[in-house]
């Protein structure tokens, strides 16, 4: 039961990296603002934000436009979510638990921006 919610927590997680991954380089707050579709700039509602679920029912792409969603976002969230399950399984409930969630997290938020930037370049 632990492990399920500990693999959740990780994908929530996951989807909050996707907005640093996204805003972060761009400069805008991580915190203000709704999220939206990058290609016809409607607002998400949060049925569109459940991770992974929402890409696979949506069938990766936007709701409104049609667009194609990033595979990106549902790779990150659950990346991230499987990540957490392993380490937990690893270090149980304990501080070390914790202190590499942080680490990991943070690793591939910023892995994901150099991915991102280099496609760009
Ligand atoms: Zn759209």
């Amino acid at each position: 039961m632990m492990n399920v919610l500990v693999f959740v927590l990780g994908l929530v997680v996951g989807s909050f990296l996707n907005v640093c991954i996204y805003r972060v380089p761009r400069k805008e707050s991580v915190v203000v603002g709704a999220s939206h579709c990058t290609r016809c700039g409607r607002n998400l509602k949060w049925y569109d934000m459940v991770p992974v679920l929402s890409y696979i029912l949506l069938k990766g792409r936007c709701r409104f436009c049609k667009g194609r969603i990033s595979l990106r976002y549902p790779a990150v969230e659950f990346l991230n979510g499987i990540t957490w399950l392993i380490l937990h399984i690893i270090f149980g409930l304990s501080v070390w638990f914790v202190i590499s969630c942080i680490v990991v997290s943070f690793i591939y938020c910023i892995l994901f921006m150099c991915i991102l930037k280099a496609q760009q370049s």
